[in-house]
C-alpha cells in the first residue's frame, strides 16, 4: 500500500475522476501481476507504480499515468487487449500497446570490427528515430522512459551480463531520447545510473578525483551566492531562485575525453555551476549584464539560447565568468517557463494546467491526441516553415522506413524498399542467396514494397546467385552495387 499512497500524494492537482481512474488502474495492475516478483524480490506492482510516480512528478495527464501502471500487463500477464479496452477504453489501450510494441525493438550492439563508428552511430540514431516514429504518440515514449528509469534504478539485482547490455542500451538509446524530447531531468540520471555498469574502473577513478574537490566547491558556492543575490537586488532584478546545478558524472567523464579539455578537471567549467531563475526574458538579459559587471566573462563562452533555442527547444542564457578568486564559474539564466521546459521538455505539453484554466483544458482535449508530428513541430520550435521542413528532412525520415528482423533488430531503408534491399542491408551473402521472404509471417514477393514496422524474414538457398531482374526492383544503391558486382563475369 505504501506505493499506492505515495502515488496518490502526487495527484493533488488532479480531478476526483482522474484519481479514481488511476486507482482503478493500480488495482487492476496489482491483481494482474499478483504472485509475480521483481528480481529484487519485491512484489511486481512496485515497478509500474514507480514508473507512474515518475510521470506524476511531471504533472502529466491522467491517461499517461494509467498507461504507466498498466504498461507490462499485455506482455507479462494473462490480460488481453480486449480486457484493457473494456475496462480502460481506446486511449489507454493505445498507449499500453505502444509501450509493448516499443519493447520488441532490440538494439543490438555490433562488435567494433564489423562496422565503422559512423555506421554504428547512424544505426543507433535510427533506433531512436524509429522509437519516436513507431510510438506515434510521444506519451508512449514517456512511459517507456519512466519504465527504463526504474529498471536502471534496480539494475543491481540482475546478472552482470544483462546489466551491461541494458546499461549500454540506456546510454546509447534512452538517454539521448530523453535529451531529444528535452527532458533534461532524466538524461543525466539515466546516464549516471548506467555509467558504473558499463565502465566500472573509469567510474571509480573519476569519483575519487571529483570527491577531492567537491568540498571546496560547495564552500565556494555558498560564498558566491549572496554576492550575486545582493547585486541583483541593488540593480532591481527580482531573483526567484538561485540553484546549484546537479553534476552528472557520465557527461563529465565524456567531457574530460575531449581533446581540448585534455583530461583536466580545471578546464571543465561547469564543475562550478549556478542557475539563476528570474521573472521575465528581459530580466534574463538584465541579470546577465549584472553578472558581467560583477565578474569578467570568459571570451567566447556567452551563449544566447533564448534568441537561438537549441534543437530540442531548450532556452537559457549561458555565460562563464572568472568568479571569486578567479574561480571559473558557469552561470545559466532563465525564466520559470524556460526552466520547466528544460527539465521536463515535451512532457510539459501534457501537464495539467492550473485549475483556473481547467475549463479551457477540456477544449484542448482533441488537440492532445495530435499525431506525433504535430508534437514534434512544437518541440522543434521552428522559426519558419522552411526551417521546419528542413528539420523534418534531417530528423524525421518522411522518406525512410524502419523494418525489423525477426530478432527485432532495426533496419533503416528508403521508402519503397524491397525484401531484396532488406537482405542486402543485413549482409551481402544473405542478399545473394535470398529466394523468398516472409513479411509479418506471410510469404511475400521479393519485389514487394516494405512498410514501416514490418517484420521481415528472408528465405535463403545456399550458393544461389542474384538475378539480373533484381536491378530493376531494388531501391538502395548499395544493393544495386552488390548485385552488379556479383553478376559481373570474373576475369
Ligand atoms: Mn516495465
Amino acid at each position: 500500500m505504501q506505493y499506492f499512497d505515495d502515488l496518490v500524494r502526487l495527484l493533488q492537482s488532479y480531478t476526483a475522476q482522474d484519481v479514481e481512474a488511476i486507482t482503478r488502474a493500480y488495482q487492476f495492475a496489482k491483481r494482474a501481476h499478483e504472485g509475480q516478483l521483481r528480481a529484487s524480490g519485491e512484489p511486481y506492482i512496485v515497478h509500474p507504480a514507480s514508473a507512474a510516480m515518475k510521470l506524476a512528478q511531471f504533472n502529466i495527464d491522467a491517461p499517461t499515468i494509467v498507461g504507466a501502471l498498466l504498461h507490462d500487463v499485455l506482455d507479462d500477464t494473462l490480460t488481453t487487449e480486449q480486457d484493457l479496452m473494456k475496462t480502460f477504453g481506446t486511449e489507454v489501450t493505445f498507449l499500453v500497446k505502444g509501450v509493448s510494441r516499443l519493447g520488441q525493438i532490440r538494439h543490438k550492439h555490433a562488435p567494433a570490427e564489423e562496422v565503422s563508428e559512423r555506421e554504428e552511430h547512424t544505426r543507433v540514431e535510427n533506433v531512436r528515430n524509429m522509437m519516436i516514429a513507431m510510438a506515434r504518440d510521444i506519451r508512449v515514449v514517456l512511459i517507456k522512459l519512466a519504465d527504463r528509469m526504474h529498471n536502471m534504478e534496480t539494475l543491481g539485482y540482475l546478472p552482470p551480463e544483462k546489466q551491461r547490455i541494458i546499461a549500454r542500451e540506456t546510454i546509447e538509446v534512452y538517454a539521448p531520447l530523453a535529451w531529444r524530447l528535452g527532458i533534461g531531468e532524466w538524461k543525466g540520471p539515466l546516464e549516471d545510473l548506467a555509467f558504473p555498469y558499463l565502465y566500472p574502473e573509469e567510474h571509480r577513478a573519476l569519483m575519487e578525483r571529483v570527491e577531492d574537490s567537491s568540498r571546496n566547491r560547495a564552500e565556494y558556492l555558498e560564498r558566491i551566492k549572496p554576492i550575486i543575490r545582493d547585486e541583483l537586488r541593488r540593480e532591481g532584478v527580482t531573483l526567484l531562485a538561485i540553484q546549484t546545478r546537479p553534476k552528472y558524472s557520465y557527461s563529465l567523464w565524456k567531457k574530460l575525453q575531449r581533446p581540448e579539455i585534455g583530461d583536466s578537471l580545471a578546464l571543465v567549467y561547469d564543475l562550478v555551476a549556478l542557475r539563476l531563475i528570474v521573472e521575465t526574458t528581459e530580466a534574463c538579459y538584465a541579470a546577465l549584464g549584472v553578472i558581467h559587471k560583477l565578474f569578467r566573462p570568459l571570451p567566447g563562452r556567452i551563449k544566447d539560447y533564448i534568441a537561438l533555442p537549441k534543437a530540442n527547444g531548450y532556452q537559457s542564457l549561458h555565460t562563464t565568468v572568472f568568479g571569486l578568486d578567479g574561480t571559473i564559474t558557469e552561470i545559466q539564466i532563465r525564466t520559470p517557463e524556460m526552466h520547466q521546459e528544460a527539465e521536463y521538455g515535451i512532457a510539459t505539453h501534457w501537464t495539467y494546467k492550473a485549475s483556473a484554466e481547467r475549463g479551457e483544458e477540456k477544449t484542448l482535449g482533441r488537440e492532445r491526441q495530435f499525431r506525433w508530428i504535430e508534437q514534434l513541430r512544437q518541440w522543434q520550435r521552428a522559426k519558419t516553415p522552411q526551417e521546419f521542413l528542413e528539420s523534418l528532412k534531417i530528423d524525421v525520415f518522411n522518406d525512410r522506413i524502419f523494418v525489423l528482423t525477426p530478432k527485432g533488430e532495426v533496419i533503416d531503408l528508403p521508402e519503397g524498399a524491397t525484401p531484396i534491399d532488406f537482405a542486402y542491408a543485413i549482409h551481402s551473402k544473405l542478399g545473394d542467396e535470398c529466394i523468398g521472404a516472409r513479411v509479418n509471417g506471410i510469404i511475400a514477393p521479393l519485389s514487394s514494397s516494405l512498410k514501416n514496422g514490418d517484420v521481415v524474414e528472408i528465405v535463403r538457398q545456399k550458393n544461389k546467385k542474384p538475378s539480373p531482374g533484381w536491378l530493376d526492383v531494388v531501391k538502395t544503391a548499395s544493393a544495386r552495387d552488390k548485385i552488379r558486382s556479383k553478376l559481373k563475369p570474373h576475369r
